[in-house]
């Protein structure tokens, strides 16, 4: 039986823990497991029987997250790892090796752009960036050394829209996967399978967990991707025993090797997030849409989010999204007018996270990208008077009515 969306995220992949019943997933806080006969433990070592012998390799309530995560996206798999970051430079590192290109998306979270140009540089991999929006950069940055494409599906914080289904194709053309961090779009709001992605990394320290309670990442292959042609010698030599898995028995060992695991508990408290997902998710783009729209009638402001006719990509949006997202982001003219609105915010606090159950806001310019030059701020849509805000789950009305407070006087 198929059932709707918010059906699935509370039934796919959740069932109860095989070994006790318990309906939610058991925090197996422990950092290795016992065998009784040192043949079992060969055994689980060399991959021959199925078991668990250290958590920084595999764990029970990290398995279940990335059953419910494989679920609830309808993909082949999935990797759980330490944080969104974590996800992107295990994905990356997977893939491309030194002497590699991989092409980018410019529009990117502040942290990721620091990753490509500082580890993965450094690693001797070469980043092209390219403008989101704009599928011909894509396809014209390619080169034969190209590993895969790599792009955010609601660009953190300019807000443009790249269009997947395009860039999916140019990617099968050459034989690449197209990576979308769909953190901002949420599993809810983007069915990332039906538009050709092949890799989707998720923070799922924003929406998934949804109460800003825990930092956490997840790696998840559609299944559309296929690996057997997929020329690296890692691929290869995996595709080899593990054919379609390829792609996530070599994720499981750079998190392994590079530590990035994450901690049950953590675990735990993300997947009860997903219980609620659908809900938050759909009570956040309404909010979200009420605030854009009251923003819209204040002259003295600019008010940018894919929900409004004024929006680049709106009508690309529209196709792509089952919402217009949770995120605004306002130019109000100065950095010192900024300043004074985030002030006067008493609901709506200073935080830097997003996705939240509260409606933040923050200063981006000399915070979270405080370390790029002003021209890479300004092609990140990072403008020096520009605050971004992640609608939470208030009533509408009281956040409208902090935000009118906080804007009073201004000109
Ligand atoms: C927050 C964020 C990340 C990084 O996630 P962490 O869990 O903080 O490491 C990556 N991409 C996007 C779009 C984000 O918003």
């Amino acid at each position: 039986m198929s059932y709707q969306q918010e059906t699935n995220f509370i039934h796919q992949g959740a069932d109860p823990d095989p070994s006790t019943g318990a309906t939610q997933p058991p925090i197996y806080q422990t950092a290795s497991f016992a065998h009784d006969d040192p043949q079992q433990l060969e055994d689980v070592f060399n991959g021959k029987a199925f078991g668990y012998y250290y958590s920084r390799v595999s764990n029970p309530t990290i398995d279940a997250l990335e059953k419910r995560i494989t679920g609830i996206e309808q993909a082949i798999g999935s990797v759980v790892v330490s944080s969104g970051m974590a996800a992107i430079a295990n994905t990356v590192l997977s893939l491309a090796t030194s002497g590699d290109t991989i092409v980018v998306g410019k529009s990117l979270f502040g942290s990721t752009y620091y990753l490509f140009e500082g580890l993965i540089e450094d690693s001797g991999i070469t980043v092209k960036f390219v403008d989101s929006a704009n599928s011909v950069e894509f396809e014209n940055a390619i080169d034969n050394k190209t590993k895969l494409i790599f792009v955010e599906a609601i660009g953190n914080p300019k807000l443009d829209i790249p269009d997947l289904k395009k860039l999916s194709d140019i990617a099968n053309k050459q034989g690449i996967p197209l990576v979308v961090d769909s953190t901002f779009a949420t599993p809810y709001l983007l069915d990332a399978k039906s538009c050709g992605v092949h890799i989707l990394v998720y923070a799922t320290t924003k929406y998934i967990a949804g109460s800003g309670s825990t930092i956490g990442g997840v790696i998840v292959d559609t299944g559309l991707m296929n690996w057997k042609s997929y020329q690296t010698k890692k691929i290869q030599e995996a595709s080899k025993q593990y054919g379609q898995f390829a792609f996530l028995s070599v994720a499981k060992k750079v998190r392994s090797n590079a530590g990035s695991s994450q901690s049950p508990f953590n675990a735990y408290l993300t997947s009860l997030g997903i219980d609620t997902l659908a809900l938050r998710v759909k009570q956040q783009v309404a909010n979200a849409t009420a605030l854009a729209s009251f923003f819209e009638e204040h002259a003295a402001i600019k008010v940018n989010y894919p929900g409004l006719t004024s929006h680049p990509q709106h009508n690309l949006a529209k196709q792509q999204l089952k919402g217009f997202g949770t995120i605004i982001t306002l130019r109000l003219g100065s950095k010192e007018k900024a300043f004074k609105v985030l002030k006067k915010l008493k609901l709506v606090h200073n935080l830097v996270n997003l996705g939240d159950a509260k409606t933040v806001a923050v200063y981006p310019a000399t915070t979270i990208y405080r370390n790029l030059t002003e021209k890479q701020r300004e092609e990140a849509g990072v403008y020096p008077d520009l605050i971004r805000i992640s609608v939470g789950l208030e009533h509408p009305s009281d956040i409208i009515a902090d935000f009118k407070q906080a804007l009073e006087g201004l000109s």
